[in-house]
């Protein structure tokens, strides 16, 4: 994931790409609103970190020309501007969240996270492993051409492991991620779900993917040999 980080303070910006980098983000940064809005009209990013007051142009006029010609990339304003209608023009301006400095970098981080997932779990894509396919926009699943036939939850439950493929993934973060609930540790409808999607997509074929990591979760990757 690539992020523009559009900051004139110095300090702050070197903190922020420092540690966007560490957590395995690409970053670039501009240190004011000219180059921050020419970079982000040149360069394709997954998310824009922006300052309101700004050298040469103001986050507000980079958002709104952003916005103005279709560029939909998230926002998330970082300011010192901490009065409700600041906030609120932020956000009235398309911009996804608005974090008041000064700020807690692990909360930035979590915000940024939550913006990420949201949004591009709502762009059409199609993503794959091995001969696994999912098209996010019809909502259909393949294995080795064969469509499979999954239930909503069941669908969304694959989706979620192939975005983060190759991560374990606990009870706690699918059954919040796709029953939007966190559910008591000892009910097992997580568990009950996984054993259904196996009957689906791996139990037909000699390859699996999915494997249980005891006393953790679950985990989607290429089968191993
Ligand atoms: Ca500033």
């Amino acid at each position: 994931m690539r992020i523009l980080i559009v900051e004139d303070e110095t300090k702050t910006a070197n903190y922020l790409k420092k540690g966007l980098i560490e957590h395995g983000f690409t970053v670039d940064v501009a240190i004011n609103g000219e180059d921050g809005l020419h970079l982000a009209q040149t360069e394709s990013y997954d998310m824009i970190v922006l300052d309101v007051m700004l050298p040469e142009r103001s986050g507000w006029s980079v958002i709104e020309t952003l916005r103005r010609g279709g560029n939909d990339v998230p926002v998330i304003f970082l300011s010192a501007r901490d009065g409700v209608h600041d906030r609120v023009h932020g956000l009235e301006l398309g911009a996804d969240d608005y974090l008041v400095k000064p700020f807690a970098f692990s909360e930035l981080l979590a915000r940024i996270r939550i913006i990420l997932r949201r949004h591009y779990q709502l762009q059409p894509e199609k993503m794959c492993l091995e001969e696994l396919e999912l098209d996010m926009a019809r909502h259909k699943a393949w294995r080795s051409g064969v469509a499979l036939d999954l239930t909503a939850k069941e669908f969304q439950l694959l989706a979620l492991m192939l975005r983060r493929k190759g991560e374990v993934l606990t009870r706690t973060t699918i059954s919040e991620q796709v029953w939007g609930i966190n559910f008591d540790t000892d009910t097992n409808i997580v568990d009950v779900a996984i054993r259904r999607l196996r009957k689906k997509i791996d139990d037909p074929f000699p390859r699996k993917l999915i494997r249980t990591i005891r006393g953790v979760g679950y985990l989607l990757d290429e089968a191993s040999e």
